[in-house]
């Protein structure tokens, strides 16, 4: 038997006994205030049949070990990465000229200009739907025309809720 062996099995007869005679006083009773838990600190097994035998949980068995550098990463090889060629944006081919404005734009894509535009005309016409009746709670149960300058309004308009613009409509705004 090896000397680590012997130490190993008289620590743990120490153990038992120590046990044995706290049941007999009644000391098993009367725990620490504070119990610290220091049972495997700075304690590793000391041979792999011991651990076998008695498995002492080890103080490295709490820690979460997350993955981490080993060494430094030099500069060169930082920006190499950082600039490397294909993390640049990639050059769009897909542009053209918007065929109403003019500015560029996506291929199928709204143009953005052209948008917001139209969202201006619409906002316009909203204030002025606000302004003729009021309450969003009075608006009529028909359809909506919106007529500009100089239009009147057609047979199958007749019924519908009439909006009259006091601009000429914009070649962008077709009527239906
Ligand atoms: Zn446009």
């Amino acid at each position: 038997m090896s000397l680590l062996r012997l130490i190993s099995c008289l620590r743990h007869s120490v153990q038992r006994l120590e046990t044995a005679l706290a049941e007999v006083t009644g000391l098993d009773k009367l725990g620490p205030a504070l119990a610290v838990h220091g049972g495997g600190v700075l304690k590793e097994p000391l041979d792999l049949n011991e651990k076998e035998d008695c498995p002492t949980p080890s103080f490295l068995d709490s820690i979460f070990w997350m993955a981490a550098p080993k060494k430094r990463r030099t500069i060169e090889i930082n920006r190499c990465r950082r600039r490397d060629p294909r993390k640049l944006i990639d050059i769009k081919t897909n542009i053209e000229p918007c065929p109403e404005c003019g500015n560029l734009k996506q291929k199928h894509v709204l143009c953005g200009f052209c948008y917001a535009k139209i969202q201006r005309e619409t906002a316009l016409i909203r204030k002025q739907i606000f302004a003729m009746e009021g309450k969003p709670l009075n608006t009529p149960a028909v359809e909506t025309v919106v007529l500009y300058k100089d239009e009147i309004p057609r047979e199958f308009e007749k019924d519908k809720r009439i909006v009259e613009r006091e601009r000429k409509r914009p070649s962008w705004f077709i009527q239906h």
